[in-house]
């Protein structure tokens, strides 16, 4: 079958044409520079460093930054490398935030509760206790103004901070002894890291932070008589059962999610192009370390249940639930009274909380309790 072309429609296309030379259209589409800049052939790959403050091949979180590594070398067809050193490495896990803002390092992969001695603020991109789950939290960063926040309270340290894998609901920690009553905290050494530390000062423990790759050890020679890790997922492995059998569900890390720096100087410098690679890369690892957290979780779970009996699962009393939530409620509103930038992120996660729990409550929480009560 032909197609023949009447003069009516030769006539029309001659002007079209006529039309494209006169307003310049007869050149290639313009292209934004990032486009252009993608189809080129890389001259001089950029190559950033990225401090964790995990061990090497720590799981999970280790996986994370593998996947962010792996996927930003595809995607950038070359153009950005990111090269990874370990705690083994480096020996400062808790100083990744000091040694990205020096230049030391570009990037970093840790967790912003560890900064609240140098920025209160910065715990609250982590997870707070009685705060919000996992998905509420993400809607709070991506949709509810938290990146606005976050990337406001970390300007004053020179770096850009995304967020970097969800753990889900932490476990409340591994107990020596059973804590039945409020009494039974006092004195006891525990580590914990974040906000829920200044919760348990107030009831008596005393509150110290290890790095991870160090709690094993602390727990065994008794240095700490308690700890928070994490869950199922990555305490199993660390045999803190053998000691602490009491395993209490959580209350004070309900969304623990980590976060990738960037050295702010770093990142401005990155073409547009690759900055997008970057950022959708960190978004696509720290969803990606969510789904892992959730499924060897679970996995975990049903391994406990099977081969270790004497680990015992238990919930703290409604007692001693109150008195973290009286306490928690009394640390952020004297905070708050004294510093105006903790102030407005603790009022935009209230507010934020207040009108998403009222979705979680008819949807997810509905759904699972009609569905687990049915016949
Ligand atoms: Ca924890």
């Amino acid at each position: 079958m032909t197609y023949r072309v009447n003069p009516r429609q030769l006539f029309t296309l001659v002007s079209i044409c006529v039309l494209l030379l006169v307003s310049g259209c007869d050149k290639q589409p313009a292209t934004s520079s990032a486009e252009s800049k993608i189809a080129e052939p890389a001259q001089q790959p950029r190559t950033l460093s990225l401090a964790m403050s995990w061990p090497t091949n720590y799981p999970i979180f280790s996986d994370s930054v593998k996947r962010l590594s792996d996927s930003v070398k595809i995607m950038s067809r070359g153009e950005l490398i990111i090269e990874i050193d370990s705690a083994n490495k480096h020996k400062a896990p808790l100083g990744v935030l000091d040694m990205v803002k020096a230049g030391q390092y570009d990037m970093g992969h840790t967790a912003s509760y560890y900064w609240k001695g140098k920025d209160v603020s910065t715990m609250f991109f982590t997870t707070m206790p009685f705060g919000m789950t996992a998905p509420e939290q993400y809607a709070w960063f991506y949709q509810g103004g938290g990146m606005e926040l976050m990337q406001k309270v970390y300007a004053r340290h020179g770096v850009y901070s995304y967020p970097g894998g969800n753990t889900g609901v932490q476990m409340g920690g591994w107990f020596r002894k059973e804590i039945k009553t409020p009494d039974d905290l006092k004195g006891l050494k525990m580590r914990v890291p974040d906000f829920a530390g200044e919760v348990l000062a107030e009831l008596g423990v005393i509150v110290t932070n290890i790095a991870p790759g160090e709690l094993y050890t602390a727990l065994d020679r008794g240095t700490i008589d308690a700890l928070e890790r994490v869950g199922p997922s990555l305490d199993l492995n660390m045999g803190f059962h053998k000691i602490a059998p009491y395993y209490y569900t959580g209350w004070h890390e309900p969304a623990a999610e980590l976060q990738f720096l960037v050295n702010k100087e770093v990142f401005d410098s990155l073409p547009p192009h690759l900055q997008e690679i970057l950022t959708t890369a960190m978004q696509s690892a720290a969803i990606d370390m969510y789904s892992r957290s959730y499924h060897v979780s679970a996995v975990n779970l049903a391994k406990i249940r099977t081969d270790f009996p004497d680990i015992k699962i238990k919930t703290f009393s409604p007692e001693i639930l109150s008195e973290f939530k009286a306490a928690n409620q009394r640390l952020l509103d004297e905070t708050a009274a004294k510093d105006p930038q903790f102030k407005e992120i603790r009022d935009s996660q209230q507010t934020y909380l207040e009108i998403v729990r009222q979705w979680t409550m008819i949807s997810d929480f509905a759904y699972l309790k009609s569905v687990e009560n049915s016949p």
